[in-house]
């Protein structure tokens, strides 16, 4: 099988890609397990934060909010939804971060219960708040990037591992369950697993860093309001939000892992569902389900978006870390300009993310 560009993973970042080249070029992609975004980007929650992250990733998810809010307009589906972000803690944590983030404003405490009345008065001295963020409807998005993508006529497998891969005089060689596949360019959007493929194709790594987090939806014994705000520990140590008529919760760890199929660690919810009944009244009962996922992210945090300096033809799209939902729309606009047009002169943001940043 020939193609122009073959793409590696068959998350929100390959998918998101894939959807975006195929009107120019001829596009495989595939996965290794058996259904597309098995693993992280099934795993998320479902947050478009533009107060969140450092300044690449709050400009990428500004971009993102506005292309998505195309794809709803497109799909005639609203596929994003307000949800305030209030962030609690201490009086210095939140003055710190309302100083540091154009995003945030101070929230007195009264007006934070207004918004939030399921919040224990005493469990918080001061608040700051983030309105422009949204939740996204990340199945709804995930079949518009495949099909739009399919529509334009890709090729999308799955159950397929890449197992081998080598260069070739005009290209790459990749060797996918029973398929050869022949590229111009390889796309290596593995998520977890995009060192590991560097690796099979003996390319540099990238030093990215996988980390568990853990989410779960669990059952309260008085009504969530489901248009109420996110809530989330300034210090980073926990948040919670409506998923309908139930609450999605999670530690916030971020435990380095290997690249695996992630489980929750015993304990981890159980101690958060003590917590947060002593923070809110809403009194959480019972646990519903509870699902872990890698974030991995670049060695200074940010993405790895770009076309490797020693190895023509091989594309880093990794290291999105916590913000892969939040970015995907901007970050596949950039990387499909980076690979149809790669004479252009690359801007500020793409030197940034570039794959032989300093
Ligand atoms: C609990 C939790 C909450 C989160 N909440 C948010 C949020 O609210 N907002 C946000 O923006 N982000 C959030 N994130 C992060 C976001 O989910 C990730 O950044 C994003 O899903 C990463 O997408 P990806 O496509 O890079 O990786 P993945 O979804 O992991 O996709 C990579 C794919 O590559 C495949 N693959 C690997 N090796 C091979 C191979 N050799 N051959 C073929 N296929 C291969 C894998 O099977 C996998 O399906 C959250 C993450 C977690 C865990």
């Amino acid at each position: 099988m020939n193609t122009d560009v073959l793409i590696v993973g068959g998350g929100i970042a390959g998918l998101s890609l894939a959807c975006r080249l195929a009107p120019h070029a001829a596009v495989v992609l595939v996965e290794a397990e058996g259904t597309l975004a098995y693993h992280t980007s099934s795993r998320s929650a479902r947050q478009m934060q533009p107060s969140y992250g450092p300044a690449a990733i709050r400009e990428l998810t500004a971009r993102s909010i506005e292309a998505v809010r195309g794809i709803s307009a497109e799909l005639g589906q609203p596929i994003l939804q307000p949800r305030p972000l209030i962030f609690i803690g201490t009086e210095a944590d939140v003055t710190a971060s309302t100083a540091a983030n154009a995003h945030l404003c101070p929230l007195g405490h009264a007006e934070t219960l207004l918004l939030s009345p399921d919040l224990r008065p005493d469990a918080f001295a001061a608040a700051c708040l983030d309105d422009s963020a949204m939740e996204v409807d990340v199945p709804a998005l995930l079949e518009y990037y495949r099909s739009g993508a399919v529509a334009a006529g890709a090729a999308i497998m799955t159950g397929l591992p890449v197992h081998t891969m080598q260069r070739t005089s005009g290209g790459w060689i990749a060797g996918a369950g029973e398929e050869a596949i022949v590229a111009a360019v390889v796309v290596n959007a593995a998520g977890a697993w995009a060192d590991p493929l560097a690796v099979l194709a003996g390319v540099g790594i990238q030093c990215l860093r996988p980390h568990r987090r853990t989410a779960a939806i669990v059952r309260t014994e008085q009504p969530v309001n489901p248009a109420g705000p996110m809530v989330a520990a300034v210090d980073n140590s926990f948040y919670y939000r409506p998923d309908g008529s139930a609450l999605l919760i999670s530690p916030c760890e971020s435990i380095p892992s290997i690249a695996e199929d992630a489980r929750a660690v015993e304990g981890d919810v159980r101690r958060l569902i003590v917590r947060l009944n002593a923070v809110t009244s809403l009194g959480i009962a019972g646990l519903e389900r509870s699902w872990t996922g890698l974030r991995t992210s670049g060695s200074d945090g940010l993405p790895v978006v770009g076309f490797d300096a020693e190895s023509p033809g091989f594309f880093w799209l990794a290291g999105q870390g916590g913000y892969g939902v939040q970015t995907s729309a901007a970050i596949a606009e950039l990387a499909a300009g980076l690979i149809l047009s790669p004479a252009e002169p690359p801007n500020s943001l793409s030197l940034e993310l570039a794959a032989d940043r300093p």
